[in-house]
């Protein structure tokens, strides 16, 4: 994990620090609490898997369902070798008030396994896959918990675990999955609606910062799926990002690299691997300049979108954020931790907490289960339009509560989020 932090990170501990803090300015009862800070239920299994030279090799998977008082578990299955069912805990809790902050009815859930995909070959990866499901395929289905993709993971790993639950059940259950090939029960549009859904969020910032995107600069961290249609939609609205940080799996370390004119966004696709990772020889060739991995964060730049993974802006590295910077755009998951918010906060820079600004991929993902209940699949800019809308609307609900209170735009997210969970578990009769 990016860790550039001396202290020990916990991503639970995190997000039960975020979730006390909240239960606490809202004064939610305390069993509500005590149900919500901790999952429902977790699974933690070992998958044997027969690797291409005829060995077995034993890796470890866990699923953990948070909350499913509002719909069924929803939540991707990451694929990383530094994977702990802490971190699965935090995605988790996560889901479920991403769900609820866009007003979606599913709970929240995660997935994942400890092993790195760079070193697997497909059929290694389709076994992982296979076995992953049969250890839980009771558990989940289209009316219980429904994966997705995540790190890692793309539609074919999606459809590899479909048709073992439909092996496995007998019949065919599009709705199990979600993030499936377009063509095989996915959603055009899928792909790319979490780096959509972060730049349609920028786009309301913007509007309330009173900046016009074409006068804006922006540093991102991470180039994978999230970073890579956030910058497509961010160019397309006038941005310009002049500097992206990904990993480089040859050196074991991140880098970041600089062009002062504007990245070309296509040029750098032609220069990467499936998962992100930049060539820098090709891309010193192409102009751009080599950095280390954490000099995203310290650029001259209007907007920072850490895209990456968890933890990687934190109270040791905040304070490295240029005066200029006046927004921040959560396109990964936990990646500020409670001591840079402080800082932001003094700062006054503009944050679009992580559970709402990358709420577009989920969000897709109930558009694609409704698309295939219904067994018909829309255009794209049908699927564009209603995602826009979906969040747009997050947004400004909590844009509002945060002015109308004066609050940190993730304390209103959270305020949102905990409160529409908690009255669906009040009116369940569960507390
Ligand atoms: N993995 C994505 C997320 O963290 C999408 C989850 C989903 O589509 O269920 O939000």
């Amino acid at each position: 994990m990016a860790s550039v932090s001396s202290k020990p990170f916990n991503p639970f501990a995190m997000a039960q620090a975020q979730f006390d803090r909240v239960a606490e300015m809202i004064n939610l009862d305390h069993p509500t609490r005590e149900l919500l800070r901790q999952p429902l239920r977790e699974f933690h299994f070992a998958l044997p898997i027969r690797m291409d030279d005829g060995s077995f090799k034993v890796f470890r998977g866990f699923r953990v369902q948070h909350n499913d008082a509002r719909g069924p578990h929803k939540g991707g299955i990451r694929f990383h070798p530094q994977e702990t069912i802490d971190t699965v805990r935090a995605l988790g809790m996560w889901m479920t008030w991403k769900c609820a902050v866009v007003n979606i009815p599913l709970g929240g859930g995660k997935g994942g396994v400890v092993c790195d995909p760079h070193n697997l070959s497909m059929r290694e990866q389709e076994a992982l896959c296979r076995a992953y499901v049969r250890q839980i395929a009771r558990a989940v289905g289209p009316l219980q918990d429904v994966p997705a993709p995540d790190v890692m993971t793309n539609a074919q790993h999606m459809l590899w675990m479909l048709d073992e639950f439909e092996r496995i059940h007998g019949a065919k259950y599009p709705g199990f999955i979600t993030g499936k090939p377009v063509g095989m029960g996915g959603s055009v549009g899928r792909t790319e609606a979490t780096g959509y859904g972060v730049v349609f969020t920028i786009r309301e910032a913007l509007k309330e910062l009173n900046l016009r995107a074409k006068d804006t600069l922006a540093s991102v961290q991470g180039f994978g799926n999230v970073a890579q249609y956030a910058i497509e939609l961010y160019q397309q609205i006038g941005g310009t990002v002049v500097c992206v940080s990904c990993w480089d799996q040859e050196d074991q370390t991140s880098h970041a690299f600089y062009k002062a004119d504007g990245i070309d966004l296509a040029a750098l696709r032609g220069i990467c691997d499936r998962f992100g990772g930049i060539d820098k020889k090709k891309a010193v060739s192409l102009g751009y300049k080599i950095l280390p991995g954490d000099a995203w964060i310290e650029q001259e730049v209007d907007i920072l979108i850490p895209a990456a993974l968890e933890n990687s802006i934190t109270g040791d590295n905040a304070g490295k954020i240029s005066r200029r910077v006046k927004l921040l755009a959560e396109g990964a998951n936990g990646p500020t931790t409670p001591d840079a918010d402080h800082i932001l906060q003094e700062r006054g820079i503009f944050v679009i907490p992580d559970f709402l600004a990358n709420a577009g991929g989920v969000t897709c993902s109930y558009l694609e289960q409704v698309q295939s209940n219904i067994n018909y699949y829309w255009e794209k800019d049908e699927v564009l339009g209603k995602l826009d809308v979906k969040m747009t609307s997050a947004f400004i609900d909590v844009s509002e509560l945060a002015k109308k209170n004066k609050l940190f735009m993730r304390d209103a997210a959270y305020i949102i989020a905990i409160s529409r969970v908690a009255q669906a578990c009040r009116d369940r009769g569960w507390v």
